[in-house]
């Protein structure tokens, strides 16, 4: 079987997600990317908008695919493409990263090793232009799993990272999402209906959090993830990105996972870890053990969605919010990227 069409893609990205997809057999290397989930309507996207997106992820998708084809590991098709869309103002990690309740930017990322089960993960950093590549050298680097905040950014600088000044990850139109969220936070809510829900979660958080997850050609798989958190966050808030488990997680005896949501409802259900443990456990299929993940975070409250890959290039990609950015390539090298539920 080749790569999937474009058709087979929105399928399998609907809400539950019915048949997975190959995204090759013959050497099946495969990856996924998502950009976050969220209330994304056609109605609310001006083209020149869906445009920058729908090029950017396709961008990330051959920059992974790039390095898959040549051979190259996964975690460094994850780091390739991760890189890209923090370094775009389009996504809410790197440049582009929310505000904080305090008016800074707090940034959370995690990347796991399926072969080896090794992980790493930062959170709360204030200074570092691109935490994946720093959550990498956690893992690779250091004994640790995780650090934090600044004791993060003396291990970073111990490891030649550059600090860049906070002033880096000013976006205008995330500070407006800010003021807007602290707005809304004087006036409580009336009683709202799911999608009100849905919508003032997405006008107050604007997710936007990227992941990707690889399949190589030595049959490794990787995953990763990275954001900025929730608008408005407070009290060192830390999210389920950097959480192993819950935002981020790779197995090669299963799959890969990055999640994107609300990060609470993730962490409690361990939703990234949860999928792997069902295809290990339940013996399910990637597309089931992906759409039961979710609904899992679902039943407790929870908005947003995921992507998942496995060791035979089957993918899944469900979410439970209006939109998702995401996209796929497979070994033909034609990036497929979506964004709506249709
Ligand atoms: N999961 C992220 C967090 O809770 C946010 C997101 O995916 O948009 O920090």
């Amino acid at each position: 079987m080749g790569g999937v069409g474009a058709a087979a893609l929105a399928a399998s990205a609907s809400a539950k997600g019915l048949g997975a997809q190959k995204t090759g057999e013959l050497h099946p290397f495969g990856f996924v990317i998502h950009g976050g989930a969220g209330t994304i309507e056609r109605s609310r996207m001006t083209p020149e908008r869906e445009r920058a997106y729908r090029e950017k992820l396709s961008e990330a998708l051959l920059a992974g695919h790039e390095v898959l084809k040549k051979g190259g590991g996964c975690l460094d098709a994850v780091v390739a493409a991760i890189i890209l869309l923090e370094d775009s103002p389009l996504f809410n990690a790197g440049k582009g990263a929310v505000f904080t309740n305090a008016g800074t930017n707090e940034l959370d990322s995690s990347i796991m090793e399926g072969r080896t089960l090794k992980a790493g993960a930062v959170a709360g950093l204030k200074r570092i232009k691109n935490p994946i590549l720093l959550a990498r050298a956690v893992m690779e680097q250091s004994p640790h799993v995780m650090m934090t905040g600044e004791g993060a950014e003396t291990f970073a600088v111990q490891k030649g990272f550059e600090l860049v000044d906070p002033k880096y990850f000013y976006t205008e139109e995330r500070w407006q999402q800010l003021q807007k969220a602290k707005e809304a936070e004087k006036s409580p809510p009336p009683k709202q209906s799911r999608l009100e829900k849905e919508l003032r979660a997405y006008d107050e958080h604007k997710y936007g959090t990227v992941g990707a997850v690889a399949l190589d050609r030595a049959g490794n798989i990787g995953a990763g993830t990275s954001t900025g958190g929730m608008t408005n966050k407070r009290f060192g808030r830390v999210g389920d990105s950097p959480i192993i488990g819950a935002g981020t997680y790779a197995d090669n005896e299963t799959c890969g996972v990055s999640c994107t949501g609300d990060g609470e409802y993730f962490i409690r259900a361990s939703v990234a870890h949860e999928v792997s443990a069902r295809m290990r456990y339940a013996g399910e299929a990637i597309e089931r053990a992906a759409a039961g993940a979710l609904e899992k975070a679902e039943k407790l409250g929870g908005t947003g969605g995921l992507i998942a890959l496995d060791r035979r290039g089957n993918f899944a990609m469900p979410f439970n919010t209006s939109g998702m950015y995401r996209g796929v390539v497979g070994p033909d090298g034609k990036p497929r990227v979506s964004i709506y539920k249709d």
